[in-house]
């Protein structure tokens, strides 16, 4: 992990900001990218005051020029780019009969987009390497679809299949991960506008995981030997069916 170069979308909060703050401690330099500007200024300061490295740029994620603006604001400040954590992700549940389509094309855009225009932005640089890891959150609603999360739960299984394709033209020099977290207690589905589907996550949030778990899973698909890639991890809550 010690001197990693590991940029991460969505870093201003939940499971990103957990993540960011987690490889910092073990030693990583950290580049952040999301849309609130004082978050990541906050993440920054924090991660600094405790010795670590790190430094941000304002992304929005469906913005692919953004996106590679990031990616170059890690190499013009650390000189490679060892990891990108493709994290960034909305939430806003519904069924399909509530024809929310503003809200379908917000999780398209954000969901696998925003994945693909990390994976357009890095795969360049670490071609031009020889090395690199791309990880890729997915979710536990990449392999269960459950009522309200139709269009979540494409995005995410959309994630999924890009990553394996990915993994296996990769040709043994680039890691692909895919991080597959169960409900985790962070900012996602503030953005729901059905209540019905409001009420439902509060539910399941009851034994939501804490984030620093997804970081922990984060930071073992990392620190592993060089001829270790591992292609998933996925976390859920004990008891969850
Ligand atoms: P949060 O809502 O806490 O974090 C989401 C992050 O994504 C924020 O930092 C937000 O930053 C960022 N984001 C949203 N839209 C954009 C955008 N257009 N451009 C750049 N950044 C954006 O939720 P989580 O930490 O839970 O979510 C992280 C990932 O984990 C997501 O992909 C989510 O789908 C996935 N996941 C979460 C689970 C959970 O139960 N929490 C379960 C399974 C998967 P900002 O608003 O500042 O741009």
């Amino acid at each position: 992990m010690q001197d990693k170069v590991i940029i991460i979308t969505g870093a201003s909060s939940g499971i990103g900001k957990a993540t960011a703050k987690l490889l910092a401690q073990k030693g990583a330099k950290i580049v952040a990218g999301a849309r609130r500007k004082e978050n990541l200024e906050e993440l920054v300061t924090s991660i600094q005051a405790t010795g670590g490295t790190a430094t941000f740029q304002v992304t929005d994620v469906t913005q692919r020029g953004d996106v590679e603006n990031l990616v170059q604001h890690a190499v013009d400040m650390y000189g490679k780019v060892d990891v990108i954590i493709n994290n960034a992700g909305v939430m806003p549940l519904s069924t399909m009969d509530k024809l929310k389509v503003d809200e379908w094309e917000k999780m398209i855009s954000v969901n696998i987009n925003g994945v693909l225009y990390g994976i357009a932005a890095a795969l360049p640089v670490m071609q031009k390497q020889g090395y690199g890891h791309i990880i890729n959150t997915s979710s536990t609603a990449g392999h269960v679809v459950e009522p309200t999360a139709a269009v979540y739960a494409g995005t995410k299984f959309a994630v999924r299949a890009i990553s394996e394709g990915l993994r296996k033209e990769s040709g043994g020099k680039i890691k692909v991960t895919v991080i597959s977290p169960g409900v985790t207690e962070t900012e996602l589905g503030q953005d729901i506008t059905d209540e019905t589907s409001a009420a439902g996550l509060k539910e399941i949030r009851k034994t939501a995981l804490p984030a620093e778990v997804i970081a922990d899973a984060i930071a073992y698909a990392i620190d592993q030997p060089s001829y270790v890639d591992v292609s998933e991890v996925l976390v859920r809550e004990l008891g969850r069916i």
